[in-house]
């Protein structure tokens, strides 16, 4: 299953490394004593894995609420 984070592409997500645009992919992600598959933006060079800010901070907690609600 996938949560959706409703993370859309964006233009200005760049791997620092690579200098390449970073594409939305499947992430299993732990957290909480659970794992979750999200999109998120990777590098498709290194795999780079890039969690915005607002979903560390805000998303997070939707996620946690979600866990709270099983
Ligand atoms: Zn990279």
């Amino acid at each position: 299953m996938i949560t959706n984070l409703g993370i859309r592409e964006n233009k200005d997500w760049k791997c620092l490394a690579c200098d390449q645009l970073l594409k939305l992919d499947r992430v299993t992600i732990e957290y909480m004593n659970g794992s979750f598959t999200v999109e998120l933006p990777c590098c498709p060079c290194c795999g780079m894995v890039l969690v915005p800010e607002e979903i560390a901070v805000g998303k997070m907690l939707e996620v946690e609420k979600l866990l709270e609600d099983k």
